[in-house]
């Protein structure tokens, strides 16, 4: 009787087991076929089976001026190898904001050193030989020993130096404001009245400032499915900040602000539409408030793209205060800033996933004002371009 319990057991042991095991089986075999279901957001990029025009444009409707753009080789070498690129897309000169590049990223508290004025000059004399005219320059400041006496002094005349050699404008890197500390190693605020003299200088040189401050928005905000920009943080994590790393948007922001307001008689480009990109209302009466203000859309042209009406009618609006801007230098990317500008194609894509997982749209500008976007604004606030390079 014992044994024969026992064997009764052991069979319902096995029946349960074998229960069981063909559970897990079952569950292992839909989660393999739930898997195949999935696909990474990141993956996820179907070629579209919309039939519509397209006009992929590999040159711009008229000669242009790139404001914003980036190079860091000063040999002649480095400079005639930009050429043939700058032909195919009729781009006529090309605005290096790094006139002086960098030298060195680790100062005291996180400061930074730019090249030498003999950089500059250097630099200058390559272009004259290698590219006349095709090239300028803009000149950036050094921040290492801000806050000790006589920096602002030694600034306002290096940057007077630069310019009478031949620097067209000054470029003020995003560091302001994020990561540049005075000697007590505090954030130096972008409307620090140290740096006053400084922009009232460029005022009387008639050179624009080109500035980029903060970032897009979205890195202050949580990292999750809500945010535009987390394939962008997820990718690059050293993007992320928050309200204490190392100061809210909306107070960098301001900052910037208040100091275009205190020197209306200085010429400001707001880079990058001053990050409002995704917000044309607010621009627009960001730019009615400070008239001395202009903008450019590097590295936003997806925000553009994704509201042709709205960025048309603000074009329309705006149409002597934007410049054609692109930032980082891919000879191919400017393709689609070329198409969001001139055509009205619908549903193309963009060239980086991180900044848009949406479509482009054009918004078809007119010639007239096209001709603004592409060099007249810029002939008219940056000094010594020959307009005899570009149409009427
Ligand atoms: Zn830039």
């Amino acid at each position: 009787m014992v044994f024969h319990l026992y064997l009764w057991t052991c069979s319902v042991n096995f029946l349960i087991m074998k229960n069981v095991i063909i559970i897990c089986l079952i569950g292992f075999v839909q989660l393999t076929a739930c898997a195949q279901k999935t696909i990474d957001f990141e993956k996820y990029n179907p070629p579209s089976t919309l039939v519509v025009p397209e006009h992929k444009l590999t040159m711009a409707k008229f000669p242009f001026i790139d404001i914003h753009n980036h190079q860091w080789d000063p040999s002649t070498g480095g400079v005639s190898e930009l050429i043939p690129d700058m032909n195919a897309l009729n781009m006529q000169i090309m605005v290096n904001l790094s006139g002086k590049g960098f030298k060195s990223t680790n100062g005291r508290n996180g400061e930074f050193d730019v090249n030498t004025h003999d950089y500059l000059t250097q630099y200058l004399s390559n272009i004259k030989k290698a590219a006349p005219g095709r090239i300028i320059l803009f000149t950036n400041i050094s921040f290492v020993g801000f806050g000790d006496p006589g920096w602002t002094e030694k600034t306002v005349k290096e940057l007077e130096n630069d310019v009478r050699s031949g620097a067209q404008g000054l470029k003020i890197y995003k560091d302001l404001g994020l990561r540049f500390k005075d000697k007590k190693g505090k954030f130096i605020p972008i409307d620090d009245p140290a740096l006053d003299p400084i922009w009232e200088k460029c005022g009387e040189l008639k050179i624009p400032v080109l500035i980029h401050s903060a970032d897009p928005k979205p890195f202050w905000s949580k990292m999750d499915e809500n945010n535009e920009r987390w394939l962008e943080l997820i990718t690059h994590p050293d993007r992320k900040r928050s309200d204490t790393d190392p100061a809210p948007w909306d107070s960098l922001i301001a900052e910037q602000h208040r100091m275009f307001k205190k020197h209306p008689h200085t010429i400001f480009i707001a880079a990058h539409f001053g990050w409002y990109a995704n917000d044309l209302a607010t621009l627009s009466k960001l730019l009615d408030e400070m008239p001395n203000v202009y903008t450019e859309f590097g590295a936003v042209i997806a925000e553009l793209g994704r509201q042709p009406r709205m960025a048309r009618k603000f074009f329309e609006k705006y149409q002597d205060r934007i410049l054609f801007g692109k930032d980082s230098w891919a000879p191919e990317e400017y393709t689609t800033y070329f198409r969001v500008l001139e055509t009205d194609d619908e549903y193309f894509p963009y060239h980086k996933k991180y900044h848009a997982f949406w479509r482009m749209y054009g918004m078809a500008l007119p010639d007239s004002i096209l001709k603004k976007i592409y060099y007249k604004n810029a002939l008219k606030i940056v000094p010594g371009i020959d307009a005899s390079r570009f149409p009427e």
